[in-house]
């Protein structure tokens, strides 16, 4: 049988749209109980984790298990530290140990203890994260973008070490009660305050990672210029607690769905759950965990929308499927059967 020139090529073209639309940009919120564990698969193949939560097998062993039995992907190509508290960076040591790490992102390691903490096991954590077997350690800066290919892809820290990136590329937007000062909570002398934030784009879909940042470092990001965009997915901040997650960040950021890192008695705090309420897009939230604490009662989400439900549980991870250009998402809960679609909104 013979084929004429013309429908090969066009044929090839065929095959060359079918497999751009096929592509998709996947997010897993991995169960490290309470810590911040979020892999980003892109739509080239490339991955970067977002935190390598708690110290010790478990995590690093889910961690793994996301990356190579459900990404089918064989290395990490990027590791991000949003601040060096365990619960963010304590799993580094292990994971480096089960897949190997190409790009390690910080803040840079501070010689002292985060907190000011002269009796902390500092020297010994931060010489075992000194000592990862990773290819090449880069310090983040408000701005950074994590090199990563695709022209329609991006992922940019928008704040590291309380300093906001003041020139983001989707330009700042100014507020409209600017005469007024937004609330603020005590002073935050941890690490916490440090935090990177980080927002990946793809096409019209935004995603935002705030780590563990706290409310008043929060609203550098808008006030007195609004310097985020709005999102379609909110990484509700620091597990849900309400030392950070100010309402004029979440109201900035605007999003439709809102996934939350908690533990079954960490995170999950009634002003946060209030806030998050009120937002008038916000579509859906979801919850690694159900908060089983005596307040559950009006401070959960449905049940179908929490990954794991019990306190003692097999680790079960929520997935956000980014499709057709960044246009159209979706979130699955594996676990439970659980699926939802979700349109990204035109901002
Ligand atoms: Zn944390």
């Amino acid at each position: 049988m013979r084929f004429c020139p013309l429908f090969l090529i066009l044929s090839g073209i065929a095959f060359l749209q079918l497999e751009a639309a096929s592509e998709s940009l996947n997010i897993y919120w991995i169960d490290s109980e309470g810590g911040g564990s979020t892999l980003i698969v892109t739509p080239a193949g490339e991955s970067v984790l977002i935190d390598s939560g708690n110290a010790g097998v478990r995590d690093p062993s889910r961690i793994r298990q996301a990356l190579v039995d459900v990404a089918h992907l064989d290395h990490l190509d990027h590791c991000i530290t949003t601040h060096f508290h365990s619960d963010h960076m304590g799993g580094a040591p292990e994971l480096a140990a089960l897949v190997p790490i190409h790009h390690l992102w910080d803040n840079g390691l501070p010689e002292k203890d985060p907190d000011g903490n002269p009796a902390s096991n500092w020297p010994l954590v931060s010489k075992s994260y000194k000592a990862l077997p990773v290819q090449e350690r880069h310090q983040v800066h408000a701005g950074t973008v994590i090199p990563l290919k695709g022209s329609r892809l991006q992922l940019a820290c928008v704040i590291s070490r309380q300093q906001p990136w003041l020139q983001p590329t989707w330009g700042n937007r100014p507020r409209t009660d600017s005469n007024s000062k937004p609330p603020l909570k005590g002073p935050d002398g941890s690490d916490n305050a440090n935090s990177s934030a980080w927002v990946l784009t793809w096409g019209p879909f935004r995603f935002y990672d705030g780590g563990d940042l706290t409310w008043n470092t929060e609203t550098q990001l808008v006030s007195p210029v609004i310097l985020v965009p709005e999102v379609d997915v909110y990484q509700v901040t620091h597990h849900g607690l309400d030392v950070s997650n100010h309402p004029w960040l979440l109201q900035a950021l605007n999003p439709s769905v809102s996934v939350m890192n908690n533990g079954s008695t960490k995170g999950t705090a009634a002003e946060v759950i209030q806030t998050l309420r009120a937002l008038p897009g916000l579509q859906a939230q979801y919850q690694v965990h159900k908060n089983l604490r005596a307040d559950e009662a009006g401070n959960n989400c449905p049940d179908d929308h929490i990954a794991n439900l019990p306190a003692q549980c097999a680790g079960h991870f929520i997935h956000c499927r980014v499709t057709d250009g960044g246009a159209v998402y979706g979130i699955e809960i594996p676990a439970n059967g659980h699926k939802a679609s979700y349109v990204t909104r035109q901002k």
